[in-house]
């Protein structure tokens, strides 16, 4: 098999470890610099050229987009998609699970369970907005926010309607959450690979501090999921159309509850807390995909000459 790994560093963990595991069980790899892809979307066979040649022979790619060229990135994917390779995550549940709002109404049309939620632009009515999500205390989000940055805990209603006011001076668009006090300062991060969760770790946030993320000097140790945690993360991952993805959980009084979906899990912390080989399970999958593939379409041929 020949697979193409997007991600703009082959130094990085992740992508090192992709190849490594890729390689180890006899296929061929490459790494692609998706910014460097480029691509004649008129033609009536699609293509994509890379340092001056074409890209051919692919079956399957493996994208790790960075939130940064989510645009550009998704688009390079969709081509890879219409030249008829098998993508790990395909470029719409990418798109989808970038977009926080969007992700947090699915997955509550679904059934979903999650911290009650309210999203603002510029509320007119602040103690209203407050109101809706049950009151202080709450967290508030900057919606473009990751690794912890641009989340605030907000225990008085005073506080709360300060931040409220200063992310809207911003002109940010906002998110603000009912507070799961009883999770402690951790969450869960489970990593999903097709209907399965293959690992999971538990990250606490340092002394002090109500945010688990590793970059704010949480730490992870290995946690064992209840039944409920497994088919929350599953559900999840479905509903957001995503083969692999790193769903975080919180441990609320009335069961798990869904943070985020991220559709570019990072292995590096989760390796490192389960000694788990994650990245030849992703590779495994793409091989049962396609093997279902080949014997599905050669079942099609063999019927169509009967
Ligand atoms: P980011 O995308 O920046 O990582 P998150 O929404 O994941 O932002 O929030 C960062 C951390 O803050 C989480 O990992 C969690 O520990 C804590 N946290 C976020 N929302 C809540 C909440 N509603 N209740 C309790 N803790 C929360
Ligand atoms: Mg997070």
């Amino acid at each position: 098999m020949k697979i193409a790994i997007l991600s703009r560093n082959p130094r990085l963990y992740s992508t090192r470890r992709l190849v490594e595991a890729a390689q180890s069980r006899g296929h061929e790899v490459v790494v692609l610099d998706v910014l460097r892809c480029y691509m004649n979307v008129t033609a009536n066979k699609p293509e994509v050229h890379y340092n001056g040649k074409e890209i051919t022979g692919v079956d399957a790619v493996i994208p790790r987009i960075g939130a940064s060229v989510t645009f550009y990135g998704t688009a390079v994917l969709r081509q890879f998609e219409m030249m008829g390779t098998f993508p790990l995550n395909e470029s719409v549940a990418i798109s989808r699970s970038r977009d926080k709002l969007r992700s947090l109404q699915l997955m509550s049309r679904k059934g979903v369970d999650m911290p009650v939620t309210g999203f603002a632009h510029k509320p007119g009515d602040t103690k209203d907005l407050l109101k809706m999500v049950g009151g202080t205390p709450v967290v508030i989000k900057l919606l473009e926010g990751t690794q912890g940055i641009g989340v605030v805990l907000a225990e008085t209603p005073k506080a709360a309607e300060s931040v409220v006011e200063a992310f809207m001076g911003l002109k940010a668009n906002i998110l603000i959450q009912e507070f799961i006090k009883e999770a402690g300062g951790a969450d869960i991060r489970c990593f999903v690979v097709g209907d399965r969760v293959v690992a999971a770790m538990k990250r606490q946030g340092a002394e002090g501090e109500f945010r688990s993320n590793l970059h704010r000097g949480g730490s992870a140790t290995l946690t064992k999921l209840t039944a409920k945690e497994r088919a929350t993360a599953i559900k999840a991952a479905k509903t957001m159309g995503l083969n692999v993805a790193g769903v975080d959980l919180l441990r609320s009084a009335r069961g798990p509850v869904v943070m985020e979906v991220n559709s570019s899990p990072g292995l590096e912390g989760i390796e490192t807390a389960t000694s788990l080989d994650i990245a030849s399970m992703q590779i495994e999958f793409i091989e049962k995909h396609l093997e279902r593939t080949v014997n599905r379409s050669s079942l099609t041929k063999t019927r169509g000459k009967g």
